[in-house]
């Protein structure tokens, strides 16, 4: 059974501990610009409103079709979108194709990265302090709101941004 990282944004304080414990993980530092998700974090009427942004496992993943040399692909322990490293040529064309901005390339290696579920233990599930990540087993119906209510939220961060 697929999983998704489910996103409670009106739980979310901006702290980034995920951006912290992700890179920590998949790098062996604590370095949140090479992490596989994305707090976005804007200012409204005084407030700060942040939205953790990372993949959303999509059924058919533009990410996927965009890539010219095979490496990003579906597979290991939880059916997640992968990059294989070794065939990725950095052209960023899964960056492009992401509709929700959650495919980078790693800023040392220049390899594209996404998250990757970390085989069925995310550690930013873990480490959220507020309950904002949940990992959820597939429900489409669910997940379906998700990938709309994120798409509508990250347009309007564009928005705001001008
Ligand atoms: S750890 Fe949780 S509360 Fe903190 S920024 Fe990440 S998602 Fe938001
Ligand atoms: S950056 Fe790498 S993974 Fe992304 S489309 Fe290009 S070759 Fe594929």
């Amino acid at each position: 059974m697929r999983y998704i990282i489910s996103i409670d944004a009106t739980r979310c304080t901006g702290c980034r501990i995920c951006e912290m414990v992700c890179s920590l993980s998949h790098t062996g530092a604590c370095w949140p610009e090479r992490s596989r998700l994305r707090v976005v974090s804007e200012e409204t009427d005084g407030r700060i409103e942040s939205v953790p942004v990372l993949c959303m496992q999509c059924e058919v993943p533009a990410c996927r079709l965009a890539c010219p040399t095979g490496a990003t692909f579906e597979g290991g322990p939880v059916g997640a979108i992968l990059v294989a490293a070794e065939k990725c040529i950095g052209c960023s064309a899964c960056v492009w194709a992401c509709p929700f901005g959650a495919s980078e390339l790693d800023l040392a290696t220049r390899v594209a990265h996404r998250c990757d579920l970390c085989e069925g233990d995310p550690r930013c599930v873990k480490y959220c302090p507020t309950g904002s990540l949940r990992y959820l087993p597939e429900d489409k119906l669910a997940i379906a709101e998700q990938r709309r209510k994120l798409g509508v939220l990250i347009d309007l961060q564009r928005l705001i941004r001008g």
